[in-house]
C-alpha cells in the first residue's frame, strides 16, 4: 500500500539523490541545454523535503501535492512546473485519504505523466523527461497485471526509465531548449529523461526498504 509515510520515504531518498546527481544533471543540461537542470532538481527537492518534513501531509496526495507546488514555486526552469504538475495531478487522483493500491498508485502516476504531455505539448520520442516517464508507467502497469506486486512493478519501471533515458542519446529534441539547436541536440542524453530515471529508481529503492 502506499501511504503519506511511503511518499515521505520516497521524498527523502529522491532528494537525496539529486543533490547527489546535481552536478551530472547540471553537465548533461550543457550541451543542449543552458547548465542549471542539477541546480533546479537540487533546489525544487531541497524546498520541498524541507517543507513535508515541516508539516507532514496525513495522506498520499497530500504529500504529492505539496511536493509538486513547491516545485512549481521554487524551480525556474521548465522542469519545475512539468515535473509538479506531473506529481500535483497524481496527488489529486489519489483522492481521499485511504492508502493507495499499487493500482490506484498505477493509476495516479499514469494521469499526472498525461498532464505532463498536455502541458508541454511533448510525445515519447522528442527527447524529453517523457522518454523516461511513459515507459516506466507502462512497466509498472504490465507487471501488475501479471500479477507482480508493487516492489516488483517498481524494479521493472526503474529498469524502464533508465533504458528510455539511454534512448534519448540519438534522438533529436523537438521541445524545450534543446529543440532550438536542431540536429545538434543528437548525441546526448536528455537531461530530463536522465533526471526522472532517477525519481523512479527512488520508488523502486523505497518500495524494495
Ligand atoms: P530549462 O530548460 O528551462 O532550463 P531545466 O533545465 O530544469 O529547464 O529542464 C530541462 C528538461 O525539461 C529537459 O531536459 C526536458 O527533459 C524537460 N522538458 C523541457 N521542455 C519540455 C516539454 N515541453 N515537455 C516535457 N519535458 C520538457
Ligand atoms: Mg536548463
Ligand atoms: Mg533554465
Amino acid at each position: 500500500m502506499i501511504d503519506a509515510d511511503f511518499l515521505r520515504r520516497w521524498l527523502a531518498t529522491a532528494a537525496a539523490v539529486v543533490d547527489r546527481e546535481a552536478d551530472r544533471l547540471t553537465e548533461l543540461d550543457s550541451p543542449i541545454g543552458d547548465a542549471d537542470h542539477g541546480s533546479n532538481m537540487r533546489r525544487g527537492f531541497t524546498a520541498a523535503h524541507a517543507a513535508v518534513e515541516l508539516e507532514p501531509p496525513q495522506t498520499p496526495g497530500g504529500v504529492l501535492i505539496l511536493v509538486g507546488s513547491q516545485l512549481i514555486s521554487t524551480v525556474g526552469g521548465a522542469a519545475g512546473p512539468l515535473y509538479g504538475t506531473l506529481l500535483r495531478r497524481a496527488g489529486k487522483a489519489l483522492g481521499d485519504g485511504t492508502p493507495a493500491t499499487p493500482e490506484e498508485f498505477r493509476d495516479a502516476l499514469r494521469t499526472g505523466v498525461e498532464a505532463v504531455g498536455k502541458l508541454g505539448g511533448a510525445v515519447p520520442g522528442d527527447k524529453t523527461m517523457l522518454d523516461a516517464l511513459v515507459p516506466a508507467v507502462e512497466a509498472l502497469s504490465f507487471a501488475l497485471d501479471a500479477g507482480g506486486g508493487l516492489a516488483d512493478g517498481l524494479a521493472a519501471a526503474r529498469i524502464a526509465a533508465d533504458e528510455g533515458a539511454a534512448a534519448t542519446v540519438p534522438l533529436q529534441a523537438r521541445k524545450g531548449r534543446a529543440s532550438y539547436l536542431g540536429a545538434r541536440s543528437i548525441g546526448h542524453q536528455d537531461p530530463g529523461a536522465t533526471s526522472a530515471a532517477l525519481l523512479v529508481a527512488a520508488l523502486a529503492d523505497t518500495a524494495a526498504e
